[in-house]
């Protein structure tokens, strides 16, 4: 039970507990006939003492709205009537009010809320988040950049603009997405504050109550916290070491009735993968026949490291089926929050009717600034340097890896992007050493975040970027030494010989 208790109110605490359960029963969140967590546990979850939960239960038998089954707990019995009026506490007025029980739907499933929670030591070293590295960030340049467009047009960035976006951006980004054959008409894109606006915006604007959305399995947790809404259907696909498995996306798009298609073919969050140039074919084959849409969510796009980007599905899209989205928060500066979304007319121009009713339109100076950057060829300067460096990093994670890791983990090289996906020997949990990795200082995301349904409890993603060439052999070394220690216990507690390994094969 989601309940907050203000212990610094003058309403007693019995009373808060036993009036926020109430207006959960008056708001249909908890039925009749349902079962009441015991005492001993809610005291627990609240933190209070098991007499304060004994004496709010009381209220509310007292009030006929629950009562206890012998040997079986305390179950809700009835509603309050409709015109109760809520109880004032004696002595503060009425009690606080109870905002859960106003609120029109369910949380989405939090999955950005949850993955943001490692608390860490300042000195850990950490694999966890796909991020640039801070201390890369050509700070001199975009302080002058700032201070440019400030004095060159400083009012008209202060004062509201453009619903589309700031003209010179879209300008420069058009000509950005025309060199890669993924803009044809200047009117196709919209600037918004990032991909996962951009995602927001798709699935407000196309997703309808009871409709299906087939994604890849695993995924961005992001694009799982837009889609994963309790009136979704969210279908996850397998994800193999060419991308998305194409046969296991048409059998579901030959048995449901599918409305969207989320995929990132460049070097995917969480596996790296790359979707090849065949399966790229394909795929906008099947989204032709059964006339489906893709959101390809190129973030990584420009994070190649071992030659050329492959062509991009918007660029193999002769019938406006994809919706391409982008943003630099990957090549450069998350904190700006500026992405765009190319896509067929009507649809953009709906897409930027919402974000006007969310937020009008994005940051002028970010936009501008950016600009600035770019028309100075410093964002392109900015993005060799980044891949360079990052292209080292990810080479030494894969040394240190083999180093440290025992044979029976698998990983493969990703040909760009943030990170490394790992499976450990089946049987050996990412979360249990998450744990034990935390206390030796090193922490790394466990798969399990980025699953639709039941995780592989035995994946982890590794991210290269945040951190530099000898933190990440240590931080893989400690990580190694935890990983076989696990591997010990386990085996000592008659687990058996976890599977024979297959060396940088392919799984995901
Ligand atoms: N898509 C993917 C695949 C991502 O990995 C991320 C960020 N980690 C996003 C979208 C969100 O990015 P933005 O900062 O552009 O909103």
């Amino acid at each position: 039970m989601n309940l907050h208790l203000d212990h610094d109110s003058h309403t007693p605490l019995y009373e808060q507990i036993a009036s926020q359960v109430r207006a959960l029963i008056a708001a249909d969140r908890i039925r009749v006939g349902d079962r009441l967590p015991p005492s001993r546990v809610l005291a627990g979850e609240l933190k209070v003492h098991r007499t304060t939960i004994s004496n709010a239960y009381a209220e509310l038998e007292a009030d006929g709205l629950i009562g206890p089954h012998v040997g079986r707990g305390t179950f809700v019995t009835a509603r309050p009537a409709a015109a109760e009026p809520a109880r004032a506490a004696p002595d503060a007025g009425l009690p606080p009010l109870f905002w859960e029980a106003l609120m029109v739907e369910e949380p989405h499933t939090d999955r950005l809320h949850e993955f943001h929670q490692y608390p860490s030591r300042p000195d850990t070293i950490s694999f966890a988040y796909a991020l640039p590295d801070s201390d890369m960030f050509p700070l001199e340049a975009i302080r002058r950049s700032v201070d440019r467009v400030f004095r060159k047009e400083g009012p008209s960035l202060l004062q509201l603009g453009e619903r589309l976006g700031y003209e010179p951006l879209r300008k420069y980004l058009a000509g950005r997405m025309r060199a890669s054959g993924i803009l044809r008409a200047d009117d196709e894109i919209l600037i918004t504050n990032g991909c996962q606006q951009s995602l927001d915006l798709i699935d407000r604007t196309l997703v309808a109550s009871g409709d299906a959305v087939a994604i890849e399995n695993p995924t961005y947790p992001g694009a799982l916290s837009v889609f994963l809404r309790k009136d979704t259907r969210v279908i996850g696909v397998p994800v193999s070491e060419r991308g998305v498995e194409i046969a296991a996306l048409e059998e579901v798009l030959a048995h449901q009735r599918v409305k969207l298609i989320y995929s990132v073919p460049n070097f995917q969050n969480p596996t790296g993968v790359t979707l090849q140039v065949a399966e790229r074919r394909r795929l906008i084959q099947l989204a032709r026949r059964y006339r489906v849409p893709i959101i390809e969510d190129d973030i990584y796009g420009d994070l190649h490291f071992d030659g050329p980007a492959l062509p991009p599905l918007k660029a193999l899209d002769q019938d406006g089926l994809v919706i391409y989205s982008s943003s630099i928060s990957k090549m450069g500066f998350p904190g700006l929050r500026i992405g765009w979304v190319v896509a067929p007319r009507p649809l953009v121009e709906r897409l930027s009717v919402r974000k006007q009713s969310c937020d009008l339109h994005a940051n002028l100076l970010a936009q501008a600034t950016i600009y600035e950057l770019a028309r100075q060829g410093l964002l392109e300067k900015h993005l060799k340097r980044i891949r360079k460096t990052y292209a080292e990093r990810r080479d030494a994670m894969l040394q240190a890896l083999e180093e440290h890791f025992p044979g029976e983990a698998c990983w493969r090289k990703p040909s760009g992007g943030m990170a490394i996906w790992v499976e450990l020997p089946d049987g050996i949990d990412a979360s249990a050493l998450l744990d034990v990795a935390k206390e030796g200082g090193v922490i790394f995301s466990p798969g399990a975040h980025f699953y639709v349904g039941p995780p592989r409890a035995n994946t982890m993603r590794l991210t290269f970027t945040t951190t530099g060439i000898p933190q990440i052999r240590e931080g893989v070394r400690r990580l190694g030494a935890a990983l076989k220690r696990i591997m010990k216990s386990h085996r000592a507690r008659g687990n058996g010989t976890p599977q024979p390994g297959r060396r940088n094969a392919a799984l995901v």
